[in-house]
């Protein structure tokens, strides 16, 4: 952990495909400098498997490989921006998915100068193959990587581990791999001439890729350019 990092904010958006590592990172950079990670598909995963109406909204979309509405996604992260300790920062994982969102959420946050912005690197052929091995944790919906055993027990709570629904078919897979290139295209469009944008190597270890992050961040969020991590609800009328 990294508490006394002179940042007084540290905001990270972790892009890549399924597959490409940005939970195993979130979780780790949210443990580095002492913020949260806030993995959308976690969020959905949970409302589904509780049973909320949000839940049934999102179900079939999500089962289908597809994305849900930009309008309910924002609705869900303008809460999550809003919980107490936010204003330290925060990994965001899943999060902007299409330039939509990726407008929301400069309107949600202010000032949108405290944002790394990741780019994890994984070819398509690597990507297949950890979705292939990837588990979830039906208890505490954690990500784990199945390496063939057969009892198959959670690392953080001990529960049972099963296959994501949508990684169960190579087709959905795949079908999710297509949505991805179809929005990441224009997201990382996007943000390719933010100041803070960066690349990395997703295929090597998640020590080597948190290590490199955890590099990039120092170097962009300057302690120099201090201000906090404000949440800005007025100005979310202004998304178009
Ligand atoms: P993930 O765990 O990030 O792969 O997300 C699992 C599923 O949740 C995705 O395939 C989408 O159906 C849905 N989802 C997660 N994040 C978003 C988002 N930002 N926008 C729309 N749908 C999302």
């Amino acid at each position: 952990m990294e508490p006394s990092l002179d940042l007084p904010c540290i905001r990270i958006i972790l892009l890549g495909p399924p597959g490409s590592g940005k939970g195993t990172q979130a979780k780790l950079l949210a443990g580095h400098f002492n913020i949260s990670a806030i993995s959308t598909g976690e969020i959905l995963r949970s409302h589904v498997k509780a049973g909320t109406a949000l839940g049934e909204q999102a179900r079939s979309a999500m089962e289908r490989g597809e994305l849900i509405s930009d309008e309910l996604i924002v609705g869900i992260m303008s809460t999550e921006f809003a919980r107490p300790g936010r204003e330290r920062g925060y990994v965001l994982d899943g999060f902007p998915r299409t330039v939509y969102q990726a407008r929301a959420l400069e309107s949600l946050v202010a000032p949108f100068a405290r944002m790394v912005i990741v780019k994890i690197d994984v070819p398509e052929h690597e990507v297949i193959r950890r979705l292939a091995s990837r588990r979830v944790c039906g208890q505490c919906e954690s990500t784990s990587s199945s390496h063939g055993a057969t009892t198959e027990h959670c690392v953080q709570c001990g529960g049972a581990l099963e296959l994501r629904v949508d990684d169960r078919a190579e087709e959905i897979q795949r079908h999710r791999l297509a949505v991805y290139d179809r929005e990441a295209v224009s997201v990382e469009e996007y943000y390719a001439f933010w100041p803070s944008f960066v690349a990395v190597d997703g295929t090597r270890s998640a020590a080597d890729v948190s290590a490199e992050i955890v590099g990039a961040v120092r170097r962009l969020l300057s302690p120099r350019r201090r201000s906090d991590c404000r949440f800005n609800p007025v100005r979310r009328a202004d998304v178009s």
